[in-house]
């Protein structure tokens, strides 16, 4: 799960990380009533969504009195902000945060993510703060600095000062910047973060260390025992078809396909996208429906899938094995008379009781495909679609 900038700026200072003066606005009379509540000369309005490369899309405003900043807001608010991180489609802007802004002397980009090959905690650090650190791992690789944690004695202040000379911080100021290691090292373990990031951390030219800009990234299968980071959750920011299928306990990923897929476990979800591909079509979506297949499990399935317009043919594989197919295709029979769709529908189902299975889905009279392997399901689905597509267009074209 993601938070937005502010949120990770209140936390990471909680651990004694520095971060500017600032505060949170829901519309352009606030900020600037906020603005002038803080005082100073100029103010830094960041629109706050969750995606990187704001500044680059105009999403980060420089403003120096309130009519500024009100303008800068107007261009915000109820706008979507597409950045090289959101997508085309861009996410809303409905809260700006507005910060005294601060003379940078130098920027570091930091961050701290999980390394799966050391299964450490690495950090990773640059003295190229400002980019993405994509773009520094393209053009200056050897700026980059990575340091794995020794999770048993955690980030002892030896480590943070060989990472500061590594970045070249003057003498001085290598004690702050090892407070700003170990309290974003802390917060990253004691919330089960999975990612870190101030890009950038800069040296101010009165020489402090703040974090200009934070993003931080949990786990959301350790949610459950930090109820005040699942608060955070801002389900504008997120896809709507993926909240909705959170909401309702299901396993989904929403894609740019047409095919729209149900499926029992993750594993036979990633191999029937593949074997749609394979056939020729493009998957909709991920969407494991998890072991125990209910009717009413099925049928929220099928709502989630064809609640995405793009959905022009479902394909829904079982694989039964503590499951049964009967109750299934009881599970697809009521799904689809109590929510009749509009594509085609082809069912594969293999494992206990899969005659039985057949025989309920063959005699409910409903226009189900049905189909054997999951070779020859993924063949179906995508000729029922590129069939059902050719009979629309001529239709429209008869019109
Ligand atoms: P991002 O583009 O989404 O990563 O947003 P950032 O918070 O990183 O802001 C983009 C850029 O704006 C930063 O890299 C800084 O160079 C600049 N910026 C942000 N806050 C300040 C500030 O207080 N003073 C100055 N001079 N520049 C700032
Ligand atoms: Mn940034």
């Amino acid at each position: 799960m993601d938070i937005h900038e502010y949120q990770a700026k209140e936390i990471l200072s909680k651990f004694g990380v520095e971060v500017p003066v600032g505060a949170l606005a829901y519309s352009p009379e606030q900020a600037a009533y906020r603005a002038r509540e803080m005082g100073g000369e100029k103010w830094i309005v960041k629109a706050q969504v969750h995606a990187g490369g704001r500044g680059k899309a105009g999403g980060v405003k420089l403003c120096d009195c309130d009519s500024a900043i009100q303008q800068a807001c107007e261009g915000m608010f109820g706008q979507k902000l597409v950045t090289h991180q959101t997508g085309p489609a861009g996410k809303g802007i409905y809260r700006v945060y507005v910060e005294a802004a601060v003379a940078i002397d130098r920027e570091i980009y930091l961050g701290f993510v999980l390394d799966r090959s050391s299964q450490r905690v690495m950090i990773v650090a640059s003295a190229e703060g400002g980019m993405e650190i994509e773009d520094i791992s393209a053009s200056k690789p050897e700026s980059i600095v990575r340091s794995t944690v020794e999770p048993a004695v955690g980030l002892r202040e030896f480590q943070a000062r060989e990472i500061a000379f590594a970045l070249g911080i003057e003498p001085a100021l290598v004690q702050q910047m090892v407070r700003t290691l170990q309290g974003c090292y802390r917060a990253f373990l004691e919330l089960d973060a999975t990612m870190v990031e101030i890009n950038p951390l800069v040296v101010t030219a009165d020489k402090r260390i703040l974090a200009l800009d934070a993003k931080m990234t949990f786990d959301d299968n350790a949610l459950f025992r930090h109820p005040q980071i699942s608060e955070l959750r801002d389900k504008s920011q997120e896809d709507q078809r993926e909240s909705r299928a959170a909401d309702r306990g299901l396993s989904y990923v929403g894609l740019d396909g047409n095919i729209g897929c149900i499926v029992n476990g993750a594993g036979l979800a990633m191999a029937t996208m593949d074997t749609i591909k394979l056939a020729g079509g493009e998957p909709a979506n991920f969407l494991d429906i998890g072991g125990g297949a209910t009717p009413d499990r099925v049928a929220k399935a099928f709502r989630l899938v064809m609640s995405d317009s793009n959905v022009q043919a479902i394909l829904v594989n079982i694989f039964a094995g503590i499951n049964r197919c009967d109750w299934v295709a009881e599970g697809v029979v009521q799904a689809l008379r109590d929510n009749p769709v509009e594509v085609p529908v082809i069912v594969r189902l293999s494992g206990t009781n899969v005659k039985e299975g057949q025989k309920i889905l063959a005699k409910s009279g409903l226009p189900i495909i049905r189909a054997t392997t999951l070779m020859e399901a993924a063949e179906r689905v995508v000729s029922a679609w590129k069939s059902d597509l050719n009979q629309n267009t001529s239709l429209r074209a008869a019109k």
